[in-house]
């Protein structure tokens, strides 16, 4: 046995062994020396542990070239591969959201080249802040005194809070306590930003009176978030924007509004249901309201906050903001997205999320119907691949309950088996373009919504074309 095992660690060829092999050696001249001994070592290693373990070399071992190209090769795959998101859901949080418009992406790659007027006045009158261009634009689209971008909404929640409440109690109503997702919740924000949270009403109607009663010396804010990512329905109350900003102003204790999601324009001229705009309360005299960039909106990650200029100056001033204070590629995406709202006619084409969520449910038929037998002639021996109606989500917590209708193409396993879906979904996710469906009620849906050109899926999922 001994003998046996002391025979295979034999076998293992050494180092400056392997680094004469001709498959190895061109990996030296790619890669560098450095890089391709660590790796060698390691794989070294590993077939010692097999040894060890199990008694034989492991597989890979009868070619070191191939599985030091594979390695090589694994390790260099970004970790921010391009996908093709057929999930249905548009603003895919895990999938990074919105997809910025052209013009964006020219501005981004402009601030990355070059210098730019980040916090510089060209007319010499001094160092500005680096909001006040967009600060600007923000305040002609929604009719705000001024505002305040940072890295997304999340931290405009707590820069508003930590601003304005810090050791003072703010009052939200029970029916608004939200989880976002990730590590967002209401009450933790509160907690990191030093507010006290004064939990008013019930979890399904909560009114004026609710607000009234908590209002005392310690308040600091009142405020509303809207519960973006699920909806209560039947016995339901909620005090509205303008109620709360009439509250506020007559007692005078600053409201904000957290919308998550809102939406710079009316959805609903778009057919797309109806989103909170921020403008509107700034109209109804809520003092500051906070929204993404990359949601609804179509632009960066970012986090905007627009109001009253008294706040926002104070916000400004914060310490927290210069941690939390967007960058100049953010800022260069999200001016050039703003840009394009003051020319509303055109949105729907350049800004994608809004041309992909207004993408009219025939297209997509077309659409489905002309990939339809290509996919079915290579997948048909297994599957039953059809085209089906289905629904698309808007996603990041925008507009949960309403889906806009669209076309998908369904695979159903012949021999009936979950594990062969699991099968395909896991091998469609390996590809080189990686292609993300959603597994539900037995079929697997690859929702075109957000397939733009057809031949990109077919150079995926038909591997020999
Ligand atoms: C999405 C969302 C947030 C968090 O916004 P990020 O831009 O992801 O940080 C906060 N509040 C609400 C209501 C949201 O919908």
């Amino acid at each position: 046995m001994t003998q046996a095992i002391n025979s295979l660690y034999r076998q293992l060829p050494s180092i400056d062994k392997l680094l004469q092999e001709p498959g190895i050696i061109p990996l030296v001249e790619s890669h560098g020396q450095t890089r391709v001994v660590d790796m060698l070592r390691e794989m070294q290693e590993q077939a010692r542990f097999n040894i060890r373990n199990h008694q034989t070399l492991p597989e890979w071992s009868d070619n070191w070239a191939a599985s030091l190209n594979n390695r090589i090769k694994q390790e260099q795959t970004s970790a921010l591969k391009p996908v093709l998101n057929l999930s249905g859901t548009v603003l895919h949080t895990n999938l990074g959201r919105a997809l910025l418009a052209e013009s964006a992406i020219e501005a981004v790659t402009q601030a990355m080249r070059s210098p730019v007027t980040l916090e510089y006045s060209l007319d010499g009158a001094g160092r500005g802040h680096r909001d006040r261009a967009l600060a600007d634009l923000l305040c002609t689209l929604t009719g705000a005194e001024d505002a305040c971008i940072v890295n997304n909404n999340a931290a405009a929640v707590l820069l508003v809070l930590a601003t304005v409440a810090q050791g003072k109690q703010v009052v939200v109503s029970r029916g608004e306590l939200v989880e976002i997702g990730g590590a967002f919740r209401v009450p933790d924000v509160m907690e990191q930003a030093g507010c006290r949270l004064v939990e008013v009403g019930t979890t399904n109607r909560t009114h004026l009176k609710d607000y009234q009663q908590a209002i005392n010396p310690e308040t600091g804010l009142l405020m509303k978030v809207h519960t973006s990512n699920y909806s209560i329905e039947g016995f339901t109350a909620e005090v509205s924007g303008e109620e709360l900003a009439k509250l506020g102003m007559g007692v005078q204790i600053p409201t904000a509004i957290d919308l998550g999601s809102g939406s710079m324009i009316d959805m609903t001229q778009y057919g797309l249901p109806a989103e909170p705009m921020p403008g509107e309360y700034l109209r109804q005299g809520i003092d500051l309201v906070t929204f993404s960039g990359d949601k609804l909106l179509g632009g960066p990650q970012a986090g905007i906050i627009v109001g009253r200029k008294k706040w926002i100056d104070a916000i400004q001033r914060h310490p927290l903001k210069r941690a939390l204070r967007a960058d100049k590629m953010t800022l260069a995406a999200l001016e050039a997205t703003l840009r394009l709202y003051q020319h509303p006619e055109q949105l729907h084409q350049k800004l994608p999320t809004l041309r992909l969520l207004t993408r009219p449910q025939s297209e997509i038929h077309d659409m489905a119907q002309q990939l339809l037998p290509r996919v079915r002639a290579y997948y048909g021996e297994k599957f039953i691949v059809r085209d089906e109606p289905c629904h698309s989500q808007i996603g990041s917590g925008s507009l949960p309950v309403d889906r806009l209708p669209s076309w998908a193409l369904t695979f159903t396993a012949i021999d009936g088996r979950g594990s062969t879906l699991e099968k395909l979904a896991h091998q469609w996710r390996n590809l080189h373009n990686p292609v993300i469906g959603r597994l539900y009620d037995g079929r697997l849906w690859l929702d075109l919504r957000c397939l733009e050109d057809g031949s990109a899926l077919l150079r995926s999922l038909l591997p020999s074309l």
